[in-house]
């Protein structure tokens, strides 16, 4: 089934077209579905369609090696991890090149999510051995009140294509640290890099069943997952609507969720702001990923006295950029997904066209999938793209008077992943973060993402945290023990 690779892998092996279940590389039955490349759309892999009887399977798989694992000490679980990490380290380059193949950004980016992925590795392998219980002092005499943290049992992962790695190790990570053992399905467009990275887990000495890796449609293989009594907990990362749907499916089976949804995240930049730090921070907030994340500063509010300023040096910048193939290293960013992001970037340019807006701005790129880099000013305050995610490299920039109409404006959406405000005044920092309704703040930089913080965010944009000792938890029961006659 393998064709020859661009940007082909100095360990071949790590290009694998079979799901994973059970310890067990598993071919599907019926016709399997292609990975094409975003630059040259390429078809350059395929995988297995697996449908709910394998995910049945890989359910109980998952099930048969919970108490092996979840018996083994936190030691010995981290040190699994920290084997794993290890080759994830020793493999980036491969990890990289998989991820820019099916993904389309540009090899230095996918450098940098592997980079973010060792980071939960390396934070959770840690962190196993560091899940403390409670002794509670008794207000009744002769008794002992203890709290001890149990894995919670079977986890479902479903991660999107946008960060393939990073949203994968994010989950399984603290998962197979608490002791639990996991269920992942990847995007159908991105399953590569997650297939690779179980391969490398294999090698380290992850036990068969402890990680498994469903590939195929999303509906059946999500149905089951979420009606299965044995799974206690779904972690979604992905679209509200999807998010929502999959929540309520769990419902019946009273399952954990933790679900990192969309965002539709503001950037504020305020009169006394430095220009070179906010215009940083807007850049990389903005064009990081071309635009497909879920932290990307959908809506950049500029008040009045800088406005101008601003939009002169981030049209010189966005000018310069290119988009094109990941692995050119001429590109400031790769393609997009599919024709349909594209499609939807172009909807919400012209949207805000008809509505008053001006281009400021334009990158160069070409390619059926790529978009180029644009920056528009005058951008209508209910302009399509001030309500939904665009997930393309389409800078906007909406003016704002006063601090308090710009609060108004950021939050003026059912969204509260990330925020961020460019300022250099303690106070109205101060006032401005917490009057956000986020669940994270950026302040002068646009790059908030790292392991060791809690990435999460409230409202639609979803519930719990991932990343630091609360994302360890978030796969842990809590079990009060009562002792008495003492
Ligand atoms: P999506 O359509 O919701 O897909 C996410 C995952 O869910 C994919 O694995 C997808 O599978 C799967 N899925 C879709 N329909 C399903 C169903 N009926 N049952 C089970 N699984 C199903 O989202 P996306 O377009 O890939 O990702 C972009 C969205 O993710 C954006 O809204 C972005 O903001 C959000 N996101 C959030 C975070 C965060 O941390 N909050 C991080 C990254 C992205 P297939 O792809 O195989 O269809």
């Amino acid at each position: 089934m393998t064709k020859a690779i661009r940007g082909s892998l100095d360990d071949n092996d790590l290009l694998i077209q079979n799901a994973y279940i059970g310890g067990v590389w598993t071919q599907g039955k019926g016709a399997p579905i292609a990975v094409d490349d975003p630059f040259t759309l390429e078809t350059f892999a395929e995988i297995p369609d697996l449908g709910a009887s394998d995910t049945a399977r890989a359910i109980e798989a998952a099930a048969s090696a919970f108490p092996a694992w979840a018996a083994r000490t936190a030691h010995e679980r981290g040190a699994v991890l920290r084997r794993w990490l290890e080759l994830l380290l020793r493999h980036k380059e491969d990890l990289a090149r998989l991820i820019v193949r099916e993904n389309g950004k540009t090899f230095g980016e996918a450098l940098g999510e592997v980079d973010y992925s060792a980071g939960f590795m390396e934070l959770y392998c840690e962190e196993a051995g560091r899940t403390l219980g409670e002794l509670i002092p008794s207000p009744t005499p002769g008794r002992r009140l203890m709290v001890e943290r149990e894995p919670i049992g079977v986890c479902a992962a479903i991660t999107p294509w946008n960060f393939p790695l990073a949203m994968l190790a994010r989950k399984v990570a603290p998962a197979l640290a608490a002791g639990c053992t996991v269920v992942a399905k990847p995007s159908e467009l991105t399953p590569l890099t997650a297939l690779a990275y179980a391969k490398l887990g294999e090698e380290a000495g992850v036990p068969g069943g402890v990680f498994n890796i469903v590939t195929g449609f999303a509906a059946p293989i999500g149905e089951t997952l979420c009606s299965s009594s044995v799974v206690r907990k779904l972690s979604f990362t992905g679209s509200t609507p999807v998010g929502a749907m999959l929540a309520a499916a769990c419902a019946p089976t009273i399952k954990r969720l933790g679900l990192e949804l969309g965002g539709n995240a503001p950037l504020l930049v305020f009169n006394d702001a430095d220009l070179d730090k906010a215009l940083d921070a807007a850049i990389v907030a903005k064009f990081r990923n071309g635009g497909q994340s879920c932290i990307a500063a959908n809506r950049i509010y500029v008040q009045d006295n800088i406005r101008d300023r601003f939009i002169a040096a981030f049209a010189e910048r966005v000018s310069g950029m290119v988009a094109g193939d990941g692995f050119d290293s001429a590109s400031t960013i790769g393609p997009l997904i599919n024709s349909a992001a594209v499609a939807k970037v172009a909807v919400h340019r012209d949207e805000a066209l008809g509505g008053g807006a001006r281009i400021m701005a334009q990158g160069s790129g070409q390619g059926e999938r790529v978009f180029a880099p644009a920056l528009l000013a005058d951008v209508a305050q209910d302009a399509l793209l001030t309500r939904e995610e665009t997930f393309g490299p389409l800078a906007a920039i909406i003016g704002f008077s006063t601090v308090e109409e710009g609060l108004t404006l950021a939050n003026a959406t059912p969204f509260g992943l990330a925020t961020y405000l460019c300022s250099e005044d303690p106070s109205l920092i101060a006032r401005v973060s917490r009057g956000l309704e986020a669940g994270m703040v950026g302040i002068n930089t646009g790059l908030i993402s790292t392991a060791v913080a809690p990435f999460g965010g409230v409202k639609m944009s979803g519930l719990g945290r991932e990343g630091s000792a609360h994302g360890l938890a978030e796969y842990q029961n809590l079990k009060y023990i009562c002792q008495g006659g003492l």
